[in-house]
């Protein structure tokens, strides 16, 4: 890895983002961050968190969601014992993820819901 501005894989996806494309942008720097996950490279973990973050305030939507998402996934990668780490395909419901204690059958449909929630997210079951 050069640490030489031309070396930098996220060059690109700061050009794309200073462009106007904040979804280029992102999906240049998930490319980018790959190898750095694989190898926790933390230096260009941090980058990829900084820079999804800076994604995430220029865009809106579902960019949005997902660059802020990313950035607290390579921010996690940093924290994380590599054994402990998602996988980037896996790494949204390891998120949404609750501690087992904290869930609870639905009455209704038998999902796995969180305990206390108002309405069941599978079948709209109201628990009150
Ligand atoms: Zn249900």
């Amino acid at each position: 890895m050069t640490s030489s501005a031309d070396g930098d894989p996220l060059a690109n996806a700061r050009s794309a983002l200073a462009s106007g494309d904040p979804g280029e942008a992102l999906r240049l720097t998930f490319t980018a961050a790959k190898p750095a996950v694989r190898q926790q490279d933390d230096e260009a973990l941090r980058s990829a968190s900084a820079l999804a973050s800076e994604i995430a305030d220029a865009a809106s939507g579902r960019i949005a969601k997902e660059a802020r998402q990313y950035s607290f996934y390579w921010l996690a990668c940093i924290e994380q014992p590599r054994d402990q780490q998602p996988n980037a395909w896996s790494f949204l419901p390891w998120f949404k993820r609750e501690p087992r204690e904290r869930r609870q059958p639905c009455p209704q449909c038998a999902e796995s819901i969180v305990v206390g929630a108002k309405e069941c997210r599978f079948c709209r079951h109201r628990l009150d």
